[in-house]
């Protein structure tokens, strides 16, 4: 990481315990050219989020796992910022799910917490945005940071199938369709973490694939 292009042919470990993740940033993140391991085939411990924003709790896992390993680390930290809601469920948006990963019970108290506090889901102010944060650390500490967002606004009732978490509910600016109701494609043709991934590429003078 000293030049731009300093991580290109190295080992980069991914901060997160989730395949499905490693697998997006495996692909996203070819065009850089590094053999991306994830943080479980390491054995590394999960260090609790206790970062009051994305970028934050970003910085915590990357830190952990660059110190840990001995090697570069990349971390994310994603979630869901609606104005109405100042900002809620924001870092909390996994959590709004509970332990049983409930979010369509997650999406009815979006929606719910909109009306109460406006007198009415169509009064409040549904703006909203989804936020991801990378952080690429070091293991003497050095960091870069990134963030992507797409912003848009949310929707009652949910609509479509597709995605994950709050899909249903979030209309990006200038289309019709939920992210629930794009392809895979489209939705990551616009998405906050292919964003992000855009703006790490861009610094490494890496290329972002063709989409
Ligand atoms: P994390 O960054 O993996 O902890 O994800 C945070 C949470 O934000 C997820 O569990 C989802 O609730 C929400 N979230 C993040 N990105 C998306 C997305 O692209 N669509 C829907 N929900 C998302």
């Amino acid at each position: 990481m000293s030049g731009p292009d300093g991580l290109r042919g190295g080992r980069l470990v991914l901060a997160s315990h989730n395949p499905g993740k490693l697998r997006e940033f495996r692909d996203l993140l070819a065009p850089l050219g590094v053999s991306l391991i994830g943080a479980d085939a390491l054995g590394l411990p999960e260090p609790e989020e206790s970062g009051s924003s994305f970028a934050e709790n970003a910085r915590i896992k990357a830190l952990a796992a660059a110190r840990a390993s001995g090697l570069p680390a990349l971390a994310d930290d994603s979630g869901l910022v609606v104005a109405g809601l100042e900002g809620a469920p924001g870092i909390h948006s996994a959590r709004w799910a509970g332990p049983d990963r409930d979010f369509a019970a997650a999406m009815r108290r979006l929606h719910d917490e909109l009306a109460a506090r406006s007198g009415g889901f169509a009064r409040a102010d549904r703006r909203a945005a989804f936020v991801c944060a990378l952080c690429l650390a070091r293991p003497d500490g050095a960091l870069r940071e990134f963030e992507g967002r797409v912003e848009g606004e949310i929707v009652w009732p949910p609509r479509g199938t597709g995605g994950f978490g709050y899909d249903p509910v979030f209309v990006p600016e200038g289309e019709s369709r939920s992210f629930a109701e794009m392809t895979a494609a489209e939705k990551a043709a616009l998405s906050h973490r292919a964003r992000a991934v855009a703006a790490l590429l861009a610094a490494m003078g890496a290329d972002p694939p063709a989409s």
